[in-house]
């Protein structure tokens, strides 16, 4: 790779994160750009080129994008939060940067390879990382690589069905695993609740129930949050047990919002999993842990892109 700089870039639908990293995997340099659904792809690629090009000479440069990318092309076919459909990225900024590699992927999947180059995943080969928000993202890495399937487009873990007559999902679905163990879930679940402690956090947050409050009511010992608690832990196993049924990797990796509520989560959840896994006494079960590199983890990730594709 030609001398310079390694950036990253996270867009997201309010600002565009950019940062350098350094051989020792530190954001060392950072610009942050507003970034809205209105801006035009054109203009809003022209700003980030020269945004990326005001930081000195550029080795490779990185992209995490909200979207699935067509494999091969790596065509953006539908970033909903940005408002760009079919756009050819790299197309665009060749006229900027030139002959500069750029490298490609999907957000959640720029977070995964930044846990596993320095979070959470860091001296693991295999992790599974999932995203617990507002639905359910995830990505798998195998031996150091980024596996993105047979089709190329990535995993959807969040849309995997654990119950035939569960829940409608946004996809069209029934009982898909984001129904059940994303934030969302557990928000409505403390809204649909009668549990005068959620409902009275629910009033003094101006009628806006959020996943926190069901972990708050729990540590408060709620009968209610406590049933809600357990039963979203229990689903959220059930998926991870299937995954890890799948892909046996070495750890799994949990972010998003969710994530940040700790033991309350990670120690019951480590347990439903170890009862739902095959044979743990003999091949073990992999850790649960949280990650640790919040926002950063999508910029390290997307300037390490080149690192991990396989
Ligand atoms: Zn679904």
């Amino acid at each position: 790779m030609a001398a310079g700089k390694r950036i990253g870039v996270d867009l997201g639908g309010m600002s565009v994160k950019i940062g350098v990293v350094s051989e020792d995997n530190q954001i060392v340099e950072r610009v942050t750009l507003p970034m809205n659904r209105n801006k035009p792809f054109k203009e809003a690629v022209k700003e980030i080129a020269e945004a990326v090009l005001a930081m000195g000479a550029v080795a490779s440069v990185g992209f995490g994008i909200p979207s699935t990318l067509i494999p091969g092309s790596q065509v953006i076919i539908h970033a909903n939060n940005l408002g760009w459909k079919h756009c050819d990225i790299r197309k665009e900024l060749k006229k900027y940067m030139g002959e500069t590699p750029v490298y490609l992927a999907n957000d959640a999947d720029c977070a995964a390879v930044g846990e596993l180059i320095h979070g959470a995943a860091k001296k693991v080969k295999s992790c599974l990382m999932l995203t617990l928000g507002t639905g359910i993202g995830g990505s798998y890495i195998h031996n150091g690589k980024l596996f993105l399937g047979g089709n190329g487009i990535g995993l959807e873990p969040g849309h995997m069905v654990i119950h035939d007559h569960g829940k409608p999902c946004s996809c069209g679905k029934i009982g898909c695993l984001e129904t059940y163990a994303s934030a969302t879930s557990l928000m409505e679940e403390a809204e649909r609740s009668n549990s005068p402690v959620l409902q009275r956090m629910i009033s003094e947050n101006q009628g806006r129930p959020n996943a926190k409050m069901v972990f708050d009511a729990s540590a408060m010992n709620d009968p209610a949050a406590n049933l809600i608690l357990e039963e979203y832990i229990r689903h959220l196993a059930i998926g991870i047990s299937n995954l890890i049924a799948v892909f046996g990797p070495e750890r799994v990796v949990i972010g998003g919002g969710v994530s940040a509520a700790g033991d309350q989560l990670f120690i019951p959840l480590q347990k439903a999993v170890y009862k739902m896994v095959d044979e743990p006494e003999l091949v073990g079960c992999p850790d649960i842990v949280p990650a640790i590199l919040g926002n950063d983890a999508g910029i390290i990730g997307a300037a390490m892109l080149d690192k991990v594709m396989m």
